[in-house]
């Protein structure tokens, strides 16, 4: 059996993203309907077979996971799954995404789990602006979180924020200013067109990494930077200060040529690409024939060969997407 995913276009994979919850305790607008209706319990795959699907992958050469969702801290003994990875040999980097919310009392434990590198999302420092991005009013808590972060000393934390025109977009250089402040990166997303939502239009709503890019030269000064922490973020430093800004720019820097990463979602399909449909169900090798790794790696080897060539975003159609950030692993 290989010890390597090897895609028809030459691409290595090496890195995973396992959603490991749909559910949230925020509604984020470019992420969620205000009513969303969740998956099933028994659809979803439980921890341990989480915990099989990041073996095998390691086992194929995978180095990087990243726990994500939906908001992975808000499944109930999640810390169990965070540890099992934390022991496996050959996977160097044990990541994880999330809204924040749960930080104060878990980010000592997951750095204890092994958990190196944070990503936290963060879209406004106004509470009222806070609110309306993400439907709920915890802004101070996730203030608050991102404290206990930093003095839970994780290697690298990153801030994420999506920017969206007449919400945001005017709060670019005071985020990058906190980031600085805290000694921490930021990353600026421009929305994807995931899921059908009525809030708000997203080709109305789009605003470019260019212009925010072209907004902070005004107050910094953006080193470019050829650092890839191997993902589709480009970087600069700003002169001076430990902070990195990124740009994931789906739509104006297509980064799919570089492509080193499938999804599991919470019910254990494996997504060949963010923005296609592609994909084979996993739960279904795993609960036909529990335990057996082989099988499942075989699977998971077959379905690399339908990995597509590219994403295709286009914001002023319906989206082709049906399913949601949350249910994407984002
Ligand atoms: N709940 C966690 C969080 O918010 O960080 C993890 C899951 S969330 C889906 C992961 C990232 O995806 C967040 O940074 C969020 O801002 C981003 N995101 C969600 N929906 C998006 C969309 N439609 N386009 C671009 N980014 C999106
Ligand atoms: Fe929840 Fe993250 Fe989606 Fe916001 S972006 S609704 S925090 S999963």
């Amino acid at each position: 059996m290989p010890t390597q995913l090897i895609d028809k276009f030459n691409r290595k994979i090496t890195y995973v993203r396992l959603s490991v919850t749909d559910r949230c305790d925020f509604r984020c607008v470019y992420c969620m309907d205000e009513k969303m209706t969740f998956v099933p319990r028994a659809q979803l795959l439980t921890l341990e077979e989480m915990e099989l699907v990041g073996r095998a992958f390691v086992e194929l050469g995978v180095t990087k996971i990243r726990l994500t969702g939906g908001e992975p801290l808000v499944r109930r003994n999640i810390l169990q799954l965070f540890q099992g990875l934390g022991k496996l040999d050959g996977l160097k980097e044990l990541v994880l995404t999330t809204n924040g919310s749960q930080l104060v009392k878990l980010a000592q434990p997951l750095k204890a789990a092994g958990v190196k590198r944070i990503n936290i999302s963060l879209d406004s420092l106004k509470p009222a602006r806070f609110q309306k991005m993400t439907r709920t009013s915890k802004l101070d808590t996730v203030l608050r979180g991102i404290d206990a972060a930093i003095k839970a000393r994780f290697q690298r934390i990153k801030l994420n924020a999506v920017i969206l025109k007449n919400r945001n977009h005017d709060e670019v250089t005071d985020l990058v200013q906190f980031a600085i402040d805290q000694g921490i990166d930021i990353s600026f997303i421009e929305e994807m067109p995931l899921g059908n939502i009525d809030e708000h239009n997203r080709a109305e709503a789009f605003y470019s990494s260019d212009q925010i890019r072209h907004e902070l030269k005004h107050t910094f000064n953006l080193i470019p930077t050829t650092e890839t922490t191997a993902g589709p973020s480009k970087y600069y430093k700003v002169a001076h200060t430990d902070t990195r800004v990124g740009f994931i720019s789906p739509h104006t820097h297509n980064f799919c040529d570089s492509c080193n990463r499938v999804r599991v979602t919470t019910e254990g399909r494996l997504l060949l690409c963010l923005g296609q449909e592609h994909s084979i169900d996993l739960r279904r090798v795993i609960r036909a024939n529990p335990d057996d790794i082989g099988l499942l790696k075989q699977a998971i080897i077959k379905a690399i060969a339908i990995k597509p060539k590219a994403h295709e975003f286009e914001l002023d159609k319906e989206p082709h997407i049906l399913r949601y950030m949350n249910m994407t692993g984002g």
